[in-house]
């Protein structure tokens, strides 16, 4: 087959081009300074990301999943503890549970949107959960609102997993700002993207944020006092220069990201064998990835992969099904739906500067493939 375009599944390229002297200019600033621990410049993000998200705090930290271990710790999530989350996730939201030494208990999602599914959420509740962690994923927002009365009535918390969702919102509420305390990353292809690792944690609660900060700095809020054991999780102040600079254009890439989501839309509307996701009622997403559902998914993949397409699948193995999560003791056909899910899900290339004629040329492909 004939390689007409390459269409990447992110074009990181294209945003740089648009911070690219802003970063430059405050990369300077900081070697010339030498201040890479900390200062005005991590500062003003976390101040800029609070804002976004609705929160009162922001605390940057290293990366995403470092978020999610800091948020469930500050919020009392204990060794032994159970923490309820989707099987459909990346691995990282279990892997923050397992870090602390509780146990991550899955539950399935639901079929339209894939997103954590409330009434199984209440068959999994025992004495013993701690937290539930709804991930937002995809650019959606999960239905934290019917998780509240279960939290409510069995004294466990909401941790979000906001990494996906930067920017989107529910019912006129930020992702990020409907639990107790929220984890989000700035890994480089997320909808805000550092240059290498990066993280935060959202939350409502002085005391939740300072104890962030206090894990996240050695157990230590004076130097050389180390209260209890924690780690060492912070955001780089070189990359709260890069994610300044894109925080001031992080809505407008959203709004791109949903033109291009629309087109797409538009574009498969009539082509048989596709499910296209959907936004659920009171949903404002962002669309991290635009992830359709078809048969014979595999074959789809490798040929679109052929014609230079960078598609992907976000996530070919549910968390139970991985060789790291065989000790929790799920089997295949523990959890439907995201099994399922799995094998039928393709995410196409989407990014805020995708142009129309790259959209085509994939759904052409598509077209031709099936
Ligand atoms: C990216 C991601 C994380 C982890 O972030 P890192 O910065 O890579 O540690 C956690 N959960 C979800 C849903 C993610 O997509």
């Amino acid at each position: 087959m004939k390689v007409l375009q390459r269409i990447p599944l992110v074009d990181l390229a294209a945003q740089q081009a648009e911070v690219d002297d802003e970063v430059q200019a405050g990369l300077k600033a900081v070697f010339a300074s030498t201040a890479f621990i900390g200062g005005p410049d991590v500062a003003q993000f976390e101040e800029g990301y609070a804002r976004l998200v609705g929160a009162r705090h922001c605390v940057g930290v290293a990366n995403g999943t470092d978020a999610l271990e800091l948020a469930l710790r500050a919020s009392g999530v204990t060794p032994g503890g159970e923490v309820i989350l989707p099987a459909n996730t990346f691995i990282a939201t279990a892997e923050a549970v397992s870090r602390i030494g509780a146990r991550p208990v899955l539950v399935d999602v639901d079929p339209t949107h894939l997103l954590i599914d409330p009434s199984r959420v209440a068959e999994a509740m025992t004495e013993a959960t701690q937290a539930i962690v709804p991930v937002h994923l995809f650019g959606q927002v999960a239905p934290v609102e019917l998780l509240e009365p279960l939290a409510r009535s069995s004294g466990a918390v909401i941790i979000e997993d906001a990494a996906q969702s930067q920017g989107a919102s529910r019912h006129s509420r930020a992702a990020g700002s409907w639990g107790l305390a929220a984890g989000t990353s700035f890994y480089p292809g997320k909808n805000l993207g550092a240059a290498g690792d990066a993280g935060a944690v959202t939350t409502d609660s002085a005391e939740i944020a300072a104890r962030v900060r206090l894990l996240g700095a050695h157990g230590s809020a004076v130097k050389y006092q180390h209260e209890v054991i924690g780690m060492n999780s912070r955001l780089d102040t070189v990359q709260a220069v890069v994610l300044n600079a894109k925080l001031s254009r992080l809505e407008r890439w959203n709004q791109r990201r949903r033109a291009a989501a629309a087109n797409y839309a538009e574009l498969l509307a009539n082509v048989p064998g596709v499910e296209l996701p959907r936004t659920a009622e009171g949903n404002i997403d962002v669309w991290h990835l635009y992830v359709i559902r078809i048969a014979e998914r595999d074959r789809v993949l490798r040929a679109l992969t052929d014609a230079g397409i960078g598609v992907g699948v976000h996530y070919p193995v549910p968390v139970h099904l991985t060789a790291a999560f065989a000790h929790l003791g799920y089997s295949a056909g523990s959890f439907p739906v995201a099994e399922k899910a799995a094998d039928t899900m393709l995410s196409l290339p989407l990014y805020p500067h995708i142009t129309l004629d790259q959209q085509e040329y994939v759904v052409e492909n598509l077209e031709r493939v099936l």
